[in-house]
Formats: C-alpha cells, sequence, structure tokens
C-alpha cells in the first residue's frame, strides 16, 4: 500500500506530466472505486484541464479547471499510470482518463481503491480527505508535540498510523523512526518525555525523506511503471524479524499491535 513517500513521488510526476492537460474522453471499467455514478464521473471530468496534483495523506488531489478536484487513492496494491500517446490501455479493472493528443491517465485496482470526483469548494465536502490531519512533513517539532498532547491516551503506534491525527504513515514507514527514537510501540503518548517526542518527530522526518529521495519503496511503481529505490536494505528493524538490531545486536522480535504487526528491538525499544 502507497504511502506518504511514494504518493509524494506520484504527485510530482503528475503534476510535471499532466499540468495543463485537457481531459478528452473518460473510460471507466472499475466503477466500483467511483463515488458518483459512472455517467456523472465521466461528465464532470471531461472537458477539464487538470492543474496542480497535491499529496494528502495516502491520497492524490489534482485541481480541475471546473474548481473541484480528482481525489485518487490506490488503496490495496493500486497503480496509477500514464501512458503515452499510441500505447494500448486496455485492462479489466481500471478507470482511464484519456486526454487530447492520445496520451492516457490510468487508475487499476486489483483488490481496491478509491477514484473520486470532489465537488468545488462550497458545493460539498469530500469525507475522506476532509477527516485527515496534518501532514509529518508539514509540521514543526513544536506543532508535533502539541497534536501528540492531544493524544496522551493513545498508543504511540496507532498514534502515528491513526490517518484523522496524522496523514500519509502505514505499517511500513511507521516502524523504523520508533526504532530510532528507542521507543515501543505499545508505549503511551502521555508516557514520553519531550526528548523522546523530539527524538520521534526527527526520525519520522528522516525516515520518510529519505524514502522520497530514494522515489518510494522498491515494491512501488511510479507513473511511469518504475519501481523505487527504497526497500529491504534501508529498513533498521521493519520486517526484519529474528535478525540482529542495528545497534545493539539483540534479536529482532515481530509483536502484534492492536490491529497491526510491529518489529522491534527488545532490548533498545523497552515496553
Ligand atoms: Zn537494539
Amino acid at each position: 500500500m502507497p504511502e506518504l513517500p511514494e504518493i509524494t513521488v506520484l504527485a510530482t510526476q503528475m503534476t510535471a506530466e499532466l499540468k495543463g492537460r485537457t481531459i478528452g474522453a473518460v473510460d471507466v471499467v472499475q466503477p466500483k472505486c467511483l463515488n458518483v455514478p459512472a455517467e456523472e464521473f465521466a461528465r464532470g471530468m471531461t472537458g477539464q484541464m487538470l492543474g496542480e496534483t497535491r499529496q494528502r495523506g495516502k491520497w492524490l488531489l489534482t485541481s480541475l479547471s471546473g474548481g473541484g478536484s480528482l481525489a485518487i487513492n490506490l488503496g490495496m496494491g493500486g497503480d496509477l499510470y500514464y501512458h503515452a500517446p499510441g500505447v494500448e490501455t486496455t485492462h479489466p479493472y481500471q478507470v482511464r482518463v484519456a486526454f487530447g493528443d492520445g496520451a492516457a491517465l490510468t487508475a487499476r485496482f486489483w483488490w481496491f481503491g478509491h477514484v473520486h470526483l470532489v465537488p468545488p469548494p462550497g458545493q460539498g465536502t469530500h469525507e475522506p480527505t476532509a477527516v485527515l490531519g496534518p501532514s509529518p512533513l508539514g509540521l514543526s517539532a513544536e506543532e508535533f508535540e502539541r497534536l501528540a498532547a492531544g493524544s496522551r491516551a493513545s498508543g504511540v503506534k496507532s498514534f502515528l498510523l491513526d490517518q484523522r491525527k496524522l496523514a500519509g504513515v502505514g505499517n511500513v514507514y511507521g516502524q523504523d523512526p520508533l526504532w530510532l527514537a528507542r521507543i515501543h510501540p505499545l508505549r503511551k503518548l502521555g508516557s514520553l518525555s519531550t526528548e523522546e517526542l523530539r527524538a520521534l518527530y526527527a526520525a519520522l522526518r528522516t525516515v520518510l525523506e529519505t524514502s522520497i529521495a530514494k522515489r518510494g519503496l522498491q515494491y512501488e511503481r511510479d507513473l511511469y511503471g518504475a519501481a523505487g529505490g527504497y526497500g529491504r536494505d534501508d529498513y533498521a528493524v521493519a520486517y526484519r524479524e529474528g535478525e540482529a538490531c542495528p545497534r545493539c545486536g539483540a534479536a529482532i522480535e515481530k509483536i502484534k499491535t492492536g490491529g497491526t504487526s510491529s518489529f522491534v528491538c527488545p532490548a533498545c525499544q523497552v515496553r
């Protein structure tokens, strides 16, 4: 599932490739991912010029010339591709947006995902993006501390993954920042010292920014189908059960933390 770094990479590429292009036709063969009937979606999109695309949590938001937006969430196993003019784009599970010159954008879903038409401001809200918390990369250390102070009873890992509290971090990027900051994922936010909160804030930014610089995860694809460069070698403890902690050598453990699994060093991250 793409998280903040992968969505940021896609947003940058979409803006560079698609800004200023006008939608000529829309073909929906996967209507389940839409928030409106397929005919309404096609009518609302056709003729619109695409503006900037920005990352918002795990969503891509592209402004449309009519004042609304196109909101895409790749969910689990979804792909978003740009196709140059003349390239074959049929697929059994996709929404295809074609431009005047024959180029196209396709959103393909193997399991679930969303392609939503968002009304212009003042004409309705888009609940899934309206409820999102701030981006960890858009917060100062003080703002992060204030945010944490509002959720003292939350477990620190569930806080990091709660999109309404902090948007964009999922189970991949929620692992190593806790190890870097030496914090057990099940500790309550209210039990963290200011130093620990600052270490967590810095670690979170480091991990996310490192992945963005490497164009996201190795098992995710960008707008042109290329894999990212952030992979197993970059993980400290994530998905390394049984291996040695890079800091102290203790065996990394995989534990259940609510609905997710966490990878921790039992010596560096004491509950
Ligand atoms: Zn350790």
